[in-house]
């Protein structure tokens, strides 16, 4: 089922890259529709970068767009914007903040400066940190409008591709992290489950809910803390793949050793150990690869 096709990998990087050179001086619009669509052509490929201690997930949708869930640390965020540029990506379809803590969306604000943004969704919380704050005000300075984040919106659903939120759940946590955005990501027959850094509180939340958890990938929740993953959430979501973003050497020793336990006989990928982890669909099977930049 599993292929490491690190030249296969290579072979795309390259072909996006001459896209992406081909026409950084040109901005005409028709060339930016038929480059986006030629970059994925029905597949969908997901991009858990890697942003040292944060998150940042970047996705090819199949039909052309693209959607950021999360921009890593601040001091990430040109990384990230390079990374989107190497891929010919000119516009962001979907971006979402999954909470407002610094690994998160401290990237960000150097996302909306370079980027055409179209929709935001962040969720519904007071939380007052400079790094929060100049998001903000850049997304206020671009114009954009804020969407809420929280459990039952659906971003797409269309031709076989499905992006919903399932959480959050409730209106006010104690925790910050518990607000966090869970996307479901189901493209054919492929799903990615994106947590964000919900916590076991949220995932009882979501089981409770009867929402439908199974996916092939999980996105593990708090960069693999002892706080999220409980038992009964992934017996729910059964992966066969796990990712854990996280940064070397951290100051929190994520990934905790308990998590770690619960993930064993789960194939799993570390941000901190392979680099960029990269799944590629067609709807039926999956590939995944790994790059260090
Ligand atoms: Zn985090």
């Amino acid at each position: 089922m599993i292929k490491r096709l690190p030249g296969a990998l290579i072979l795309l990087v390259l072909l996006l890259a001459t896209a992406g050179c081909g026409s950084s001086s040109s901005t005409g619009p028709l060339l930016n529709t038929a480059q986006t669509s030629e970059n994925t052509q029905g597949r969908m490929i997901v991009h858990f970068l890697d942003v040292g201690q944060g998150d940042s997930i970047f996705v090819q949708l199949p039909n052309g767009h693209n959607m950021l869930v999360d921009a890593g640390p601040r001091e990430a965020g040109t990384d990230v914007v390079n990374y989107l540029k190497k891929a010919g990506v000119k516009k962001i379809d979907y971006l979402v903040a999954t909470h407002p803590h610094e690994d998160h969306i401290g990237g960000m604000t150097a996302i909306i400066r370079r980027f055409d943004i179209d929709r935001v969704y962040m969720p519904r919380v007071t939380y007052t940190t400079k790094v929060y704050e100049d998001l903000l005000k850049g997304i206020q300075a671009e114009g954009l409008k804020i969407n809420a984040a929280s459990d039952g919106v659906e971003i797409i659903n269309s031709g076989g591709l499905r992006a919903e939120m399932i959480a959050p759940n409730s209106a006010a946590y104690e925790e910050i992290n518990n607000y966090s955005t869970v996307i479901k990501l189901s493209f054919g027959k492929t799903g990615f489950l994106l947590t964000g850094d919900a916590e076991s509180q949220s995932e009882r939340e979501m089981l409770a809910d009867g929402y439908s958890l199974e996916a092939d990938v999980l996105k593990v929740g708090h960069h693999g803390s002892y706080s999220s993953t409980s038992p009964a959430f992934l017996n729910a979501v059964r992966p066969k793949y796990s990712v854990i973003s996280c940064g070397a050497g951290n100051d929190y020793g994520f990934p905790h050793a308990a998590t770690l336990q619960k993930l064993r006989g789960i194939q799993l990928f570390r941000t901190d150990l392979d680099g960029d982890v990269v799944f590629e669909t067609d709807g039926e099977g999956l590939q995944v690869s790994t790059e260090r930049r």
